[in-house]
C-alpha cells in the first residue's frame, strides 16, 4: 500500500501508527470478545477510555484543575450555538473577532441568541490577516470575546492571544488545537472538532473553566448545557465511542513524540519547506495570508492564473498529492499540514512545487 501525500483540510491525515494500532484492536478490544464500537458506554472498559482520554488531554496541554475536559458530539458548529446559549444572557454582548469564514459562522449563530458586537475585523483586507490585538475593542458588558485561533480557509493564525481581563476569552481551535503550546488559563473556553488534529470526525473537545459552567441559564435544554456534561463526565448520553477511542490513541502518539512543544517544532520545520518555496519562487507562487499571520496548519497560496492552478492540481494528483485545491471561498491552493502530516509529505510537496515552476515558469 502506498499512502497518499494527504493535505486534506479535514477530515485529514491521521498518524499511520495510530491507524495500525486501531486496526489491530478493531475486531476485539482488550480481550472483551468484541470491538470498542460494540460495547456499552457504561462498561468498565469504555469508562477507562473516556477517563484516560480526558486525563491525557490535561497532561499534554497542561490544563489546570479548575477546567473540565468534555468529549461531545455535534462538531464545532454546535459550539457556535451552545456558547451563546450558555453565556450570552440578555444583559450582555457577545464580542467576536472577525477573521474569516469560521468567525462569521460563529457570530451568525450568536445573533440568533442575543446581542453581538464585532470587536475587530480584517474584512477590509479580505481576511488575509489577523487584526492587530491593539485594535480589539471590547464592548461594555461583554459576555465573552470569541476568537478563531486558526482560520482554516484563509490560512491565518493568531500568533498571540488578546488579554481580556475579567471577560472570558473563548477560542475555536478546531484547526490548531494541540499544534503548539498554549497557556490554557488565558481562556475561559476552548473548543475543537476532532477531525483535523485530534482524530476522526464525530467528537468535539470542549475545555471549559469551572466558574463559567455554573453560570448557564436554567432555561436551556439539558443536552445543550455545559453543566449537564460536566456532571455526567461526558457520559450524559451515548458518546461517539469509536471516535473518542481514536482521539485517545492520537493523544498517546503526541505524548510519545515528546508532547506539544516538539510537535510545534516539527510543524515549523514542515511548513518552512513550503513557505520558503513560495517566497523563493520570484512571484510564481504567492501566499494569500500576510506573512505575520501565516498559519502553520493551512498554507494558502496561488499561481498567476487560474489555468495554471488547474494544471498544478491535476499534475499533483497524478503524483499522489491529495487535497491541494483551495476552498471555494478563496480559490487557489491550500496545503493543510496538521500534526499528523509527515515531514516527508511536505518535502515531497516542496520538491513538486519547484519542479512545476521549472517546467511552467
Ligand atoms: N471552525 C473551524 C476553524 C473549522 O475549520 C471548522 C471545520 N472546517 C469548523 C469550525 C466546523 O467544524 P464542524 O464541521 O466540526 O462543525
Amino acid at each position: 500500500m502506498k499512502r497518499a501525500f494527504n493535505f486534506n483540510a479535514g477530515p485529514a491525515a491521521l498518524p499511520l501508527e495510530v491507524l495500525e494500532q486501531a486496526q489491530q484492536q478493531f475486531v476485539e478490544y482488550q480481550g472483551a470478545g468484541m470491538s470498542i464500537m460494540e460495547m456499552s458506554h457504561r462498561s468498565e472498559l469504555y469508562e477507562q477510555v473516556n477517563n484516560e482520554t480526558q486525563a491525557l488531554f490535561r497532561e499534554i496541554y497542561g490544563i489546570p484543575d479548575n477546567y473540565h475536559v468534555l468529549l461531545l458530539q455535534g462538531g464545532a458548529s454546535t459550539q457556535f450555538a451552545t456558547i451563546p446559549m450558555n453565556f450570552l444572557t440578555p444583559d450582555k454582548v457577545g464580542a467576536y473577532v472577525m477573521t474569516g469564514a469560521w468567525a462569521e459562522k460563529a457570530i451568525k449563530e450568536a445573533k440568533l441568541v442575543g446581542e453581538t458586537a464585532v470587536a475587530a475585523t480584517s474584512e477590509a483586507h479580505k481576511f488575509n490577516r489577523i487584526p492587530a490585538l491593539s485594535d480589539i475593542q471590547l464592548p461594555d458588558q461583554a459576555a465573552y470575546l470569541h476568537i478563531t485561533t486558526n482560520e482554516t480557509i484563509g490560512g491565518t493564525q493568531f500568533a498571540e492571544f488578546p488579554q481580556t481581563g475579567n471577560v472570558p476569552l473563548i477560542a475555536d481551535m478546531s484547526s490548531d488545537i494541540l499544534s503548539r503550546p498554549v497557556d490554557v488559563s488565558q481562556f475561559g473556553l476552548i473548543y475543537a472538532g476532532a477531525q483535523k488534529n485530534l482524530g476522526p470526525s464525530g467528537v468535539t473537545v470542549v475545555i471549559v473553566r469551572d466558574d463559567l459552567v455554573k453560570e448557564s441559564p436554567k432555561t436551556i435544554p439539558a443536552i445543550f448545557r455545559y453543566d449537564t456534561h460536566v456532571k455526567a463526565g461526558s457520559l450524559y448520553n451515548t458518546p461517539p465511542s469509536f471516535s473518542v477511542y481514536m482521539v485517545n490513541l492520537v493523544l498517546k502518539w503526541i505524548k510519545a513524540r515528546g508532547g506539544v512543544a516538539q510537535i510545534n517544532q516539527y510543524n515549523r520545520d514542515k511548513t518552512k519547506l513550503i513557505y520558503d518555496t513560495i517566497d523563493q519562487s520570484g512571484g510564481f507562487y504567492y501566499g494569500f495570508a500576510a506573512p505575520e499571520s501565516r498559519s502553520l496548519m493551512n498554507i494558502t497560496f496561488r499561481l498567476q492564473d487560474a489555468e495554471l492552478e488547474k494544471k498544478f492540481i491535476k499534475q499533483s494528483e497524478a503524483e499522489g498529492f491529495v487535497g491541494l485545491k483551495g476552498h471555494r471561498d478563496v480559490g487557489g491552493l491550500r496545503a493543510s499540514t496538521y500534526n499528523a502530516v509527515p515531514l516527508e509529505s511536505c518535502k515531497a510537496l516542496a520538491e513538486f512545487m519547484a519542479e512545476f515552476q521549472k517546467n511552467n515558469g
